[in-house]
């Protein structure tokens, strides 16, 4: 981190604790929380929410599935109620943020919103719990919760294999590569001269 004018080293070391504070906060045991609940309002750490996406995409491109880069842009946002049934805990909240992925048509960065719902029971992990996947029903391993870690997990889910900088993008010319959004490359014409001249060849029995 660089320090800048007006930024005094405390400054940039009492902001590192904060961050390191906010992250330990968000790490509890279910039977911290008390029996009306607890709130939870927090910023996701957007690197380490990016590494993340960033391992997803290997392991699915390893499964030749391919999909396109995610950014997260700074800090999504997170805003979760916890309550708590024996050693189970319910999370129900929503999670905003915005990043940035290639349009599929034309491959220009583009800038999406995301905004969408947290809903999941957790029950302690007892070592027999069956593979299935249930995007409602989770496990955690231990005594603690990684509440920053359950969300990020709805921030990777939520992610769209394929998005357009608008709906009426033109794509890229399929000849030469120009982005047809903001050039007239030309090539639709000189392949319809072509086809004329085919049929210019062609006798009419
Ligand atoms: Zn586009
Ligand atoms: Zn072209």
């Amino acid at each position: 981190m660089k320090v800048s004018d007006g930024v005094s080293l405390k400054t940039v070391i009492w902001s590192r604790y904060v961050v390191y504070a906010q992250a330990m906060l968000l790490i509890f045991r279910p039977q911290d929380i008390p029996s009306e609940g607890r709130d939870f309002e927090f910023e996701l750490d957007t690197a380490q929410l990016n590494e993340r996406v960033q391992k997803v995409r290997e392991i699915a491109d390893r499964e030749s599935v391919a999909p396109p880069s995610y950014v997260f842009l700074a800090s999504p946002k997170a805003a979760v109620k916890v309550t708590r049934r024996g050693t189970s805990v319910d999370i129900h909240g929503r999670l905003s943020g915005r990043f940035v992925t290639p349009c599929s048509r034309c491959a220009e960065d583009t800038e999406v919103g995301l905004d969408v719902p947290v809903d999941i029971t957790l029950k302690k992990a007892v070592g027999k719990e069956d593979e299935q996947e249930d995007l409602e029903l989770g496990y955690y391993i231990g005594d603690e919760i990684e509440l920053q870690a359950v969300v990020e997990e709805f921030a990777v889910l939520a992610l769209p294999f394929s998005v357009l900088c608008s709906p009426a993008c033109k794509g890229l010319c399929p000849t030469c590569g120009a982005n047809l959004n903001s050039e007239i490359c030309g090539c639709a014409e000189s392949e319809g001269d072509e086809r004329f001249a085919v049929l210019r060849g062609l006798k009419i029995q």
